[in-house]
């Protein structure tokens, strides 16, 4: 339940909020950023450890060229130039969870700056700015639970130590927490299709820092801000961000002042609270990290990253709405994962009316998949399935009632359309002659709504449709139905 305080509509629309997000993101490289320890998740604590990432003294950081291709693979995804000289730096701080007393990351050369991403705001799209994207380490995990002596002991796993992350940092460009989400959404789905990250938050591969602050809607000047930490999915940082914003304009409006500081989210009570002020915050004490050589990056290089870049969500929903004639609604939904996309486009391409296939999974596969739950991606009915029945829907060898029949023992079967339609092969009546006699039998059973339609009504030729669609167990061919039917009720 989400509780905010008591604020007015009135003086919230006399406030604007002003948001910027800070996005920690996960590389899917197979070893750490400065050694080749494993990255992979869950491994038993402190198995995937060496001297470099136990910040053992003299054990020195060999940069991974791999993390730095990903990177760089985002930062061109998100629009951003990329500085062919950028610079490692120690951000001093003290933490149990950090061995070395610092950790590497990138600080005023970063790797790639001036990016941006386009949000859909009101009736348009709105454009955020990405200020900077660098490279850096994270440190390990605390761990307060799932110990006998957890109650009054913290221990230390540092698998996580020197696991590549990117940090992507927006402008306060953001001026509402619906915007906030789209932001978010929009980001993690380009860095999913470039491939560099799985994004999974329950894992902690993509984790979000959000800046706000309020100011009198017309005012240059910002507010003071506070910092949001630690929340663990957008839905949480909207409503997170929702409070923030009405519990800043409610001290503003009662003549209060708003106090930098740092503040947790907790999701059960729907509030924001204190963590530590600023007073208490860091001074890192930044420097260039000694052990690395500036990372050079040129042409040649990035010429030949640019081209592993995927084709991106934006660019591939317009392309598809010309090249298969579907909604952009349609193209939204169909390029829901780049596998999902991927596969739509191979099914479209062999079957005999792309757009069918997409009206398919529009009105007969989202509709199943949302009653069961699921998503697209676990869907029993393959996009081959869905190019296969749109084909057997187009010869005619199977009427739409069929296929919805067919489409439902896929779901309660948990079997693609190809086995399922091999199985039942549902016989479709095309023979004139059998299609004639259903008809003279249900007309005869209906003289007075055969009457009707010979007086003028012509809309009984629908019940009539109906009729004979019944008595066929939906196998007549329903083209040749409404050809033979007309014929016959015409007299
Ligand atoms: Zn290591």
């Amino acid at each position: 339940m989400v509780t905010t305080p008591e604020i007015s509509v009135g003086a919230r629309a006399k406030y604007e909020p002003v948001i910027g997000l800070e996005v920690h993101v996960q590389l899917l490289t197979v070893t750490k950023i400065f050694c080749s320890c494993s990255t992979r998740f869950g491994a038993p604590p402190n198995t995937n450890v060496c001297p470099v990432c136990l910040g053992l003294p003299g054990a020195l950081p060999v940069l991974n060229r791999k993390a730095v291709e990903f990177a760089v693979l985002a930062a061109m995804a998100l629009n951003c130039r990329i500085n062919e000289t950028s610079i490692f730096a120690r951000k001093n701080y003290f933490y149990p969870d950090l061995p070395k007393g610092y950790q590497i990351s990138q600080y005023d050369k970063p790797l790639a700056e001036f990016g941006w991403i386009n949000i859909p705001s009101g009736a348009g799209e709105k454009k955020i700015g990405i200020t900077r994207l660098h490279l850096e380490e994270d440190a390990g995990k605390s761990l307060h639970e799932g110990f006998a002596d957890s109650a009054d002991t913290t221990a230390i796993d540092l698998n996580r130590s020197g696991v590549p992350l990117i940090e992507i940092v927006s402008e306060p460009d953001i001026s509402s927490p619906d915007e906030a989400y789209e932001y978010l959404t929009r980001l993690k789905e380009i860095i999913l299709y470039t491939g560099v990250s799985d994004c999974n938050m329950e894992e902690g591969s993509l984790r979000c820092d959000a800046n706000v602050s309020v100011r009198p809607r017309g005012q240059k000047q910002l507010g003071t801000k506070t910092e949001i930490k630690n929340v663990n999915s957008f839905r949480f940082i909207r409503e997170a961000l929702e409070y923030e914003v009405d519990r800043q304009v409610g001290i503003l409006e009662s003549g209060g002042k708003i106090i930098q500081e740092t503040r947790l989210y907790d999701a059960n009570q729907g509030k924001t609270y204190s963590m530590r002020s600023k007073e208490e915050a860091h001074d890192y004490r930044y420097f260039p990290e000694p052990d690395l050589l500036p990372l050079v990056l040129d042409e040649k290089s990035l010429a030949e990253i640019g081209n592993m870049l995927p084709e991106l969500p934006e660019a591939k929903r317009k392309r598809m709405v010309s090249e298969y004639g579907i909604t952009s609604y349609d193209a939204q939904v169909l390029t829901a994962s780049k596998t999902l996309a991927d596969e739509f486009e191979a099914a479209a391409k062999r079957a005999k009316n792309p757009k069918r296939v997409a009206n398919l999974v529009q009105s007969e596969l989202v509709g199943r998949l949302k009653a069961k739950g699921l998503d697209i991606g676990q869907s029993p009915i393959s996009m081959k399935g869905v190019a296969l029945s749109a084909d057997l829907v187009e010869s005619g060898a199977i009427s739409g009632k069929m296929l919805k029949d067919l489409y439902d023992l896929c779901f309660e079967r948990n079997q693609d359309f190809p086995e399922v339609y091999e199985k039942e092969k549902p016989q479709q009546i095309t023979d004139s002659s059998a299609i004639e006699k259903i008809i003279d039998d249900v007309i005869a059973a209906n003289a007075k709504q055969l009457e009707q339609y010979r007086a003028g009504k012509k809309t009984v030729m629908g019940f009539f449709v109906g009729q004979v669609m019944k008595a066929s167990k939906g196998q007549a061919n329903p083209q040749m139905v409404n050809e033979l039917l007309s014929k016959k009720l015409e007299g």
